[in-house]
Formats: structure tokens, C-alpha cells, sequence
């Protein structure tokens, strides 16, 4: 086994951010909504631009709830809509709660920040800035995303112990900025991928014949406005014509079903699909690369929250030609998962599982020939939501691991 051309080193002495989490404007709520079908349709007055309700958890089937985040000046209007519409809701996270668990957030990042100031190690335990994540990601070999004319550029990590274009697994973490936990996990797990081989006999076999690239974040100015500006920023950061709504949801944006019921034509929306298909230069430089390597046989895109595991299709309700063998490794992935702490994950198609959703990620990647297409939504089921405390970072991680290994190995052991 040759061994891995570089390792994650501690970046330690990292500068410091010039903004830390900048908080998003006072006494906002988290409304859970309980919606039956007929509420479902009526619910969509609250996406109008006029309330700027923010979904962090869309509507689903009917039964199923919806996490909302209000914004003071909305608070009672939407209210008062849902109470003469007879919806059931509930508080979930109380302004004082959201702006005790950003006060923590930045407390832990001081301190950690501190320790590994001190100690030259990096704190897996902790979130952290874009330029320390790029810090820390400089000590593993990588390749660089052309084209994409970003002033901090993403870097896919690749994991390779030679060859070329020998047959590869595409991971990514953060395509939505505000999902902190899941550019956690990435680190995590890019560490435990350097720091595996020869202790771990299967990552050992899966990095013998193919190479894993790993790109952590896959949303950079949306990260880093996520620190400085906005902790809920879901999107891009373009700038859109005619309007003064920034950004684009990036997994709305990919020629997959583009353009459909399940996405928004408004640049306000949380899910403005964009333009056109693949817009976004994050989302380009990914369909180049996959393109261009020609050899792609899985692509695991991280999101969260909501504990799913998915796989296409999101733009249509007609079931994959591989459903059966993509729900079967997905059932098998859970189970691996929940061993570990018992934390429980729903699984199956993205139109089953969740909503319809066009012009995702992974729908691009099964129709351009990727078999193994997977989504994650990683923890929680709504406690925390976005704001998932980072005592939870390591966990998550720890659980997710095998679940991705699975997958893994299943690629390996089925070549196509
Ligand atoms: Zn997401």
C-alpha cells in the first residue's frame, strides 16, 4: 500500500477572522408547521417575498412538518395566517434560544481558536472561518477546481495513491453555506481518510484502485458570508439582473429536471434555481471536472439537516432504473449509521423522502452516467436545526463514517 502523498497537518496559527458570526436580525422565531394536503397548497402564500420567511425545512407530504424561520416584522401576520387557516404550528427555537446558541457558537470558535493557538493542532470540535478551513486543507494534496475565479478558491482534496484517471469517488461538503455541520464532517472525514490507510484494511483497498475528491467547500463566498454578514445564508452569492435579491439555492441550479415545479423562478426565494442550468461557478466547475475526469462512478453531495439518506430521482416520481439496487445499499448505509449511536435516518428516493426538487446535484449525476448517487441530510430533526451545537460535530462525523465506507466499498466491489 503506498502511502498517501500528503497528511493533514495542524494549521495552528491561522490568522485570525476579520468578522466573527455576525447575527441575523433580532427576535426572529422557528416555526414548526404541521401542514395536511390542503394546507400545503394554502402554505405557499407564506413564500411570498412580502413575509421573507425563510424555509429551513420545506413543506413535505402531508403530516410531515415544516420548519420556518420568521422574521420579527413577519411574526405576526404569518400568525395570524396560520391560526385563521386553522394550521397547527409550534415554537421551535425562540429568538432568545437562536441568539443564545449563535453566542455559544462564537465562544466555542474563540476558544478553540485559542487552543490551537497554543497547541498547533487543529480542533475537530469546533467550526471554523473559511480561511481556517483552507488553512487546514493546504496540508493535503489537492487539485484545483479550474476556472473558478474565486477570491478563496475551493479545493477539492484528492485522495490518490497514484495512477490516473483511475476510477473515482466525488464527495462535497457546504454546497449550502449555512449548513455548518456538514463542512465539519468534511474535515473529519478527510483526516480519518489521510490518517486510515494501513490501519483500516478497507479504506486501504478502496484507495488501491480509485481515488476519492473531496470538496469541503463547495460554496465559498456563501461560507464566508455565512461568518461575516448572515449565519443563515443558504445560496450563492451572485448577483442577479434586475433584481436586488442576491444569490442562487446551487442545488437548484444543475441540468436535472431545471426549471420545475420543484424550484423558484423568483431571485428572492430560498431556492431560486437561477438563470439558466449550471449558472453558478461552483456548480460549473463541479460538471466540468466530472466531465472531464470521465471516470466518475459515485457522487455523495452533504447536506443538512433533517438525518436522510438519498438517492435520485428529486425532478420526476418515476423510480430510478437502479432504485432497487441504490434503496438496498442505502438501507444498508442507515443501519451502519444508527449502530453506532443510534441516530435514526430515513432513506429512499429524494421525491419520496423528502419533496420534489429539481436541479439537484445528484439527479445531474445518475442522468450523466453516476450510478451511485447519494444526498445526506446529516443531523438533527429540527432541535437545532442549522445551529447544531458543536459538541455534536465529532459525533456526527464518527456516525456518518461508516455510512460513507459502505458506499465505498459497495462502489469498489461493483464496478460498472
Ligand atoms: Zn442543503
Amino acid at each position: 500500500m503506498p502511502a498517501l502523498e500528503a497528511q493533514l497537518l495542524p494549521p495552528g496559527l491561522g490568522a485570525l477572522p476579520q468578522a466573527l458570526t455576525a447575527l441575523p436580525p433580532r427576535r426572529d422565531q422557528v416555526l414548526r408547521v404541521t401542514a395536511s394536503d390542503e394546507d400545503t397548497g394554502r402554505g405557499q402564500i407564506l413564500s411570498s417575498p412580502s413575509h421573507q420567511v425563510d424555509f429551513w425545512r420545506h413543506p413535505t407530504r402531508p403530516g410531515h412538518p415544516a420548519d420556518l424561520r420568521v422574521p420579527f416584522h413577519s411574526l405576526q401576520a404569518v400568525k395570524i395566517f396560520l391560526e385563521s387557516n386553522r394550521i397547527s404550528y409550534s415554537i421551535m427555537i425562540e429568538d432568545v434560544q437562536v441568539r443564545a446558541l449563535l453566542d455559544e457558537e462564537k465562544k466555542t470558535m474563540m476558544k478553540s481558536r485559542r487552543m490551537e493557538r497554543s497547541t498547533s493542532t487543529f480542533d475537530f470540535a469546533s467550526y471554523h472561518t473559511l480561511d481556517e478551513v483552507l488553512f487546514a486543507l493546504q496540508n493535503i494534496h489537492f487539485v484545483s477546481l479550474g476556472g473558478t475565479g474565486l477570491k478563496s478558491p475551493s479545493l477539492p482534496v484528492q485522495f490518490s495513491t497514484g495512477g490516473s484517471k483511475r476510477p473515482a469517488i466525488w464527495l462535497d461538503t457546504g454546497i449550502h453555506s449555512r449548513e455548518w455541520i456538514t463542512q465539519a464532517t468534511g474535515i473529519w472525514t478527510a483526516n480519518k481518510v489521510t490518517t486510515c490507510p494501513g490501519n483500516d484494511p478497507s479504506v486501504t483497498a478502496i484507495l488501491d484502485s480509485m481515488d476519492i475528491f473531496f470538496e469541503i467547500v463547495t460554496n465559498p463566498d456563501g461560507f464566508a458570508f455565512t461568518h461575516s454578514s448572515n449565519r443563515m445564508w443558504r445560496k450563492t452569492r451572485s448577483i442577479n439582473a434586475g433584481s436586488s435579491c442576491v444569490g442562487v439555492d446551487p442545488n437548484r441550479n444543475w441540468d436535472a429536471g431545471f426549471g420545475g415545479s420543484g424550484s423558484s423562478s423568483n431571485p428572492c426565494s430560498e431556492t431560486y434555481h437561477g438563470p439558466y442550468a449550471h449558472s453558478e461557478r461552483e456548480v460549473k466547475a463541479i460538471v466540468d471536472f466530472i466531465r472531464s475526469h470521465g471516470n466518475v462512478k459515485s457522487v455523495i453531495s452533504i447536506h443538512s439537516y433533517s438525518q436522510m439518506l438519498m438517492f435520485p430521482y428529486g425532478y420526476k416520481t418515476a423510480p430510478a432504473p437502479d432504485h432497487q439496487e441504490l434503496n438496498e445499499l442505502a438501507k444498508k448505509a442507515v443501519s451502519d449509521l444508527a449502530a453506532v449511536y443510534g441516530t435514526k435516518y430515513t432513506y429512499g428516493s429524494i421525491v419520496d423522502t423528502i419533496y420534489k426538487a429539481d436541479g439537484t446535484t445528484i439527479d445531474w449525476a445518475y442522468d450523466n452516467g453516476v450510478k451511485y448517487s447519494f444526498t445526506f441530510e446529516l443531523r438533527d430533526t429540527g432541535r437545532y436545526g442549522f445551529l447544531l451545537p458543536s459538541t455534536q460535530i465529532i459525533p456526527t462525523a464518527t456516525e456518518t463514517w461508516p455510512a460513507l465506507l459502505d458506499i465505498m466499498a459497495y462502489v469498489l466491489e461493483h464496478p460498472y
